[in-house]
């Protein structure tokens, strides 16, 4: 633990697996043996699969979506999914704010005062929040990488209260780093997770800074955990890849 903080691991299985493939994945993990009291672990699947992990995945992991509609109340939003149905359905949490979204996979992606809307209507259904941020490669070379973030963050603390944060991660993902193998460095990481939780704490609140859990996302693996999660600002990660193999034990495992 950092100070209140336990660590957060997520899986983010994207858009990956059939029943049978998960139904090997899931056993592998009920066979993991125990997690550690410092950690909570949560899984988030397909819409589709959330009812075949909520009823056979291990209890001592949480499941949860990758999206959620910005609609509060039900209505004519064809093949939306809402807030208050993922949590009537049992899920925890829920991310919100992948680069994957936020760039659209080729269509109109979702800006960043949407991804800050959508986060507030989840809290307000009762899940927990994911919020991923971080820049592009482009970005960081241009030495603007924290300027990227703040600018993502920016419109998060516009709309939560005070008491909303306590359901809040922030998921600090490069994007140069995801599914590329290119891991940040411990110090790279650690340094912007530090300036993440300064800006909080300079735009937000000092106390809510210090109890915010800012995992790290992008190429995290067994083999580099325990460094990261090393690290003094780093509370967690959220694992793509490496969540769809036996390997995100390790992860889990890798807390210090
Ligand atoms: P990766 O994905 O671990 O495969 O890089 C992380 C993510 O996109 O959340």
């Amino acid at each position: 633990n950092k100070g209140e903080r336990t660590y957060l691991i997520g899986g983010n299985w994207k858009c990956n697996g059939t029943l049978a493939e998960n139904e090997a994945l899931i056993s592998t993990f009920n066979e993991a043996g125990p997690i550690p009291d410092n950690v909570e672990v949560a899984i988030c699947c397909t819409y589709v699969h959330l009812p075949q992990l909520l009823a056979t995945l291990r209890e001592d992991i949480a499941v949860g979506a990758q999206d959620c509609a910005v609609y509060e109340k039900p209505g004519a939003y064809t093949g939306e999914v809402s807030a208050a149905q993922l949590k009537d359905l049992g899920c925890v949490w829920v991310i919100i704010g992948h680069s994957e979204r936020r760039e659209g996979f080729g269509m109109a992606g979702e800006p960043a005062e949407l991804c800050a809307k959508k986060c507030k209507v989840a809290v307000d259904a009762g899940l927990k929040v994911m919020f991923a941020i971080g820049e592009k490669k482009e970005e960081r070379e241009a030495g603007t990488t924290m300027a990227v973030c703040a600018s993502q963050l920016e419109p998060l603390a516009k709309v939560l209260t005070a008491a909303d944060w306590d359901n809040i991660a922030i998921a600090y993902e490069p994007v140069w780093a995801i599914g590329t193998g290119l891991t940040a460095t411990p110090e790279m990481a650690q340094e912007t997770h530090e300036a993440i939780r300064k800006w909080v704490a300079d735009n937000v609140g000092a106390d809510i800074a210090k109890k915010l859990r800012i995992q790290y996302g992008g190429s995290m693996k067994g083999a580099n955990a325990q460094e990261l999660l090393a690290q003094p600002d780093i509370d967690g990660g959220l694992i793509g890849g490496a969540s769809l193999q036996a390997d995100f034990f390790n992860v889990v495992n890798g807390v210090p």
